[in-house]
């Protein structure tokens, strides 16, 4: 049998069917879909939403917002997680992520990885769901902030 590598992710393992994941993934998945609505991408025409949930059940959403001057523009994954840390959040225990690409999932670049890792601590994963808005039966590729990052930076210094 083929397998079929999706992001660096067995499609067997990984890829799971949306309708067989709990309900608050679902409406994880939901929410970040609904905030891709919003994206500012006239630059990239890359839309991406992205929804966070923090330990005490609330959702933050985000979309990507680009900038004229590209290297001010914004992931999803990012705005969803200020917002939530701008109210002072700090603990996370969910992420989705939802983009449109034919040939995969989209998971968060290098930068939004790095973002998220420095909450993953304590021995606490973050899980990450990234799907496609469309595609249905929808499929959901099932991984994590440290399954994407394994080994990220840490600021060690006086710690
Ligand atoms: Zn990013």
């Amino acid at each position: 049998m083929t397998q079929v590598f999706i992001n660096g992710a067995r499609d067997d393992a990984n890829v799971r069917e949306h309708d067989s994941l709990d309900a608050s993934i679902q409406e994880l998945i939901r929410a970040a879909a609904e905030a891709r609505n919003h994206a500012y991408c006239p630059y990239s025409n890359f839309a991406v939403g992205a929804a966070i949930r923090t330990s005490d059940g609330a959702i933050y959403t985000g979309c990507n917002i680009e900038n004229g001057a590209y290297a001010a523009s914004i992931c999803a994954e990012r705005t969803a997680t200020v917002k939530a840390l701008s109210e002072g959040k700090r603990e996370f225990v969910a992420c989705a992520v939802v983009a449109e690409q034919d040939n995969g999932f989209t998971t968060p670049c290098g930068v939004c990885r790095q973002f998220l890792s420095e909450f993953a601590v304590n021995g606490k994963d973050i899980p990450l769901y990234a799907a496609k808005p469309t595609n249905l039966p929808l499929r959901v590729l099932c991984t994590s902030v440290l399954e994407l990052l394994p080994n990220s930076f840490r600021f060690l210094n006086g710690k």
